[in-house]
């Protein structure tokens, strides 16, 4: 290890732009420190901040049971089995370290590939793909479909369904011939090749997108998605697709619609939700074809930069991180190669 001596002597050496890097590459140092320190506290924060209860039972019978590796445990009365900070949440057991999951939240930040991931955080392609959908899963727990109200605006968009991921070994059958990938199908319009993501934002920003169909969106498909999320006081705003029409019937105050070819009606509009969508599309795009049965948990990331959109990249990666630990997610990587396409 150098001396602090002939590093300072080293660093009057540096050039200017020598100087810019290294005193960035501190600032980042710093950051990460300060980080891991308070990330565990703020995410015991968040998922006891209605007090400690049992994570297997529920009960809040529960007492303190010694510390381990720096680690609160905890002890049930009720079940008497016990459980730490960390049980059931992406991080734990994880033979990954602590910086190598900030590492990873910053690339998801970034929005890299599963590749790409894998080589920045050393960890094994296996690895990567393990930490995103345990990332993603529990931040679809934390965000929840959401609500919307005051003006909505309403759309659909559409991906072709991908089987990427389903291999023979496990004795999946191909239900038609593959498409190279990336290879747009040929059909016109919207067939049952594709998967449908339905979308609704309102003024505030609240965003409610997910996967719910395959095909032309049906009425029962936007009333299963919307009731019980949807205000009824709620004015929406959507193109002529006759599903809305029936379904605004009854389920809110006010429709507004807006004539094929049109952009707006009055003052009322859907470029909000358009525009999301171009953005989402490409996003998407340098996936190059995610599998349908991961396409949810895709959609939750994408729904998630957009609500951190004005918060600088560590910060984000940082929530990232709280928000996934707050909730338990017990699943392990064999469960996500039997999953399967599940639709909101
Ligand atoms: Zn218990």
């Amino acid at each position: 290890m150098p001396s602090i001596h002939s590093i300072f002597r080293d660093i009057k050496a540096l050039t200017d732009s020598q100087i810019e890097e290294l005193f960035n590459t501190i600032g980042e140092i710093i950051s990460l420190r300060t980080m891991t320190g308070s990330l565990y506290n703020d995410s015991r924060e968040q998922r006891f901040s209605k007090g400690v209860a049992c994570l297997h039972c529920g009960s809040m019978n529960v007492i303190k049971h010694g510390k381990k590796n720096d680690v609160q445990r905890f002890r049930c009365k009720d079940c008497e089995r016990t459980f730490n900070d960390r049980t059931m949440t992406p991080l734990a057991n994880s033979h990954v370290s602590l910086e190598q999951w900030i590492d990873y939240a910053k690339c998801m930040v970034m929005g890299l590939s599963i590749r790409k991931s894998a080589k920045i955080c050393e960890v094994s392609v296996k690895t990567s793909f393990y930490m995103r959908h345990r990332l993603l899963d529990a931040v679809r727990n934390f965000q929840g479909v959401g609500e919307v109200s005051g003006i909505v605006e309403m759309d659909e968009t559409f991906l072709p369904e991908s089987f990427k991921g389903n291999h023979k070994k496990s004795g999946f059958i191909m239900p038609r011939k593959s498409r190279k990938r990336g290879k747009q199908i040929k059909k016109r319009g919207i067939s049952n090749e594709q998967v449908c993501m339905a979308t609704a934002i309102d003024r505030e920003g609240n965003i409610i997108f997910e996967m719910t169909n395959k095909g032309r969106i049906k009425t029962a498909d936007l009333e299963r998605l919307y009731k019980g999320r949807l205000d009824p006081n709620a004015l929406i705003c959507t193109d002529s697709h006759k599903s809305y029409i029936t379904f605004a019937k009854g389920n809110v105050a006010e429709h507004i619609r807006i004539a094929s070819g049109k952009h707006k009606n009055g003052v009322y509009h859907i470029s909000h939700v358009n525009s999301l969508h171009s953005k989402f599309k490409k996003w998407i795009d340098r996936f190059n074809g995610v599998a349908t049965k991961y396409l949810p948990n895709y959609l939750h990331w994408f729904k998630w930069l957009q609500t951190f959109i004005d918060e600088k990249e560590i910060a984000k990666a940082r929530q990232l991180l709280v928000n996934s630990n707050t909730f338990k997610t017990d699943i392990c990587i064999n469960q996500y190669r039997m999953r399967g396409i599940v639709f909101s």
